[in-house]
């Protein structure tokens, strides 16, 4: 049912409250397979399937390359959350998820929230991103920002020689839950900032604590500056805004920044470095991974401060392989799966 290289699928249904969910474990090497759990009105099962699949094998990279012993999964249900979410389906699903006996450990993803997760846990133990209250992480957006920050200080070394980033423009495009932390911790660096995003009153309230310089949403990209962080949407690296680039280096939040692999070989030739977004954002997973020692903040902290390593060691791959940093990122992490494999195997 799942595509080759995937080690499990399975498909969850409950006529009683309309429940059709997929889960996709692709990858078991590392640990539990962890990832969230989308909610979309996908067109048929079949694009919910290439979606889920693409999606859990997207997080055993992401979970190799930031060193956690855990595997890649992903789960979708199908369906518009604002019509068919209650209580019964997420109950429905939680009872779906314990049958997989911790082989596929679920989190919150776009669709779901942090409640549907509580919720969750009442059912299963093997949920992650739960709240504060029942001994989890909480929100993983301040973690995100705060690997972000570790991944520019590894970009400004490559760079410029220096983990500094005092003086220098960092462009920020989304100044959501993200986007507004780095700023904050930017400014405490000493960065000077330029912020935009499509809710002035986002920007307004960065503006205020910063005193940021601002631009319009669809000039972020052409800004002149040191950094260009993309903490809204994916695909911002494509063929019509690569060659506008402003920026020395691309380092930010987003998912899928590069619009197809071609871009990434696009942004090498327009000279411009990209910090792979999966090595960048990897501050919230390993936050999460942290609650299955027992939540600790502080330790949390010291473990994503791991991301300025990591993001050094890619560039470095990258530089003496002759490759993208996005293609050395991929071979990082396949590394670490290839070694994990070789160590299982019987002598
Ligand atoms: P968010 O929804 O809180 O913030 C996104 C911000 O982008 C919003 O303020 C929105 O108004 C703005 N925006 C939307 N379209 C825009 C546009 N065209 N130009 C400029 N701004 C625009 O989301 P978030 O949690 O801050 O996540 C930001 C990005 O980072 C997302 O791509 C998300 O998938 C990714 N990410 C987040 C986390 C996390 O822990 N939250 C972890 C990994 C990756």
């Amino acid at each position: 049912m799942v595509a080759e290289g995937f080690e499990e699928g399975a498909y969850g249904h409950d006529e009683a409250t309309g429940l059709r969910a997929i889960v996709a474990v692709h990858s078991t090497v590392l640990g539990p397979a962890l990832g969230g759990t989308r909610f979309y009105p996908y067109a048929d099962e079949e694009s919910a399937l290439v979606d889920v699949c693409r999606l859990a094998k997207g997080m055993t990279y992401k979970h190799a390359a930031a060193g956690l012993h855990q595997g890649g999964g992903k789960a979708v249900i199908i369906g518009d959350p604002k019509v068919l979410r209650s209580d019964a389906l997420i109950t429905a699903y939680a009872r779906f998820v314990d049958g997989l006996a911790g082989r596929y450990v679920t989190a919150e993803d776009v669709g779901t929230t942090q409640a549907d997760m509580d919720l969750v846990r009442s059912v299963t133990p093997h949920v992650a991103g739960v709240s504060e209250s029942l001994g989890g992480s909480g929100d993983p957006s301040p973690a995100t920002a705060l690997g972000v920050l570790w991944a520019m200080r590894a970009v400004a070394e490559h760079l410029w020689g220096s983990s500094s980033l005092e003086g220098k423009h960092v462009c920020i495009s989304g100044v959501g839950k993200v986007g507004s932390a780095l700023a904050d911790h930017l400014h405490e660096a000493g960065a000077r900032l330029t912020v935009s995003d499509v809710r002035p009153e986002a920007v307004a309230a960065v503006v205020e604590r910063t005193g940021a310089a601002t631009v319009d949403p669809a000039g972020a990209h052409r800004v002149a500056c040191d950094l260009f962080s993309p903490c809204a949407l994916g695909a911002v690296l494509n063929e019509s805004t690569i060659p506008e680039l402003g920026c020395a280096a691309v380092c930010g939040s987003a998912n899928n920044q590069l619009a197809t692999p071609e871009d990434g070989d696009r942004a090498r030739a327009a000279g411009v470095l990209y910090a792979p977004d999966y090595v960048v954002n990897a501050g919230g997973v390993i936050n999460i991974a942290e609650e299955r020692h027992g939540y600790d903040r502080a330790r949390a902290e010291a473990s994503i401060a791991r991301i300025y390593e990591t993001t050094r060691a890619v560039l470095a791959l990258a530089e003496r392989e002759g490759c993208t940093p996005a293609e050395a990122a991929d071979r990082y992490a396949e590394a670490r799966l290839d070694e994990a494999r070789r160590a299982a195997q019987p002598s």
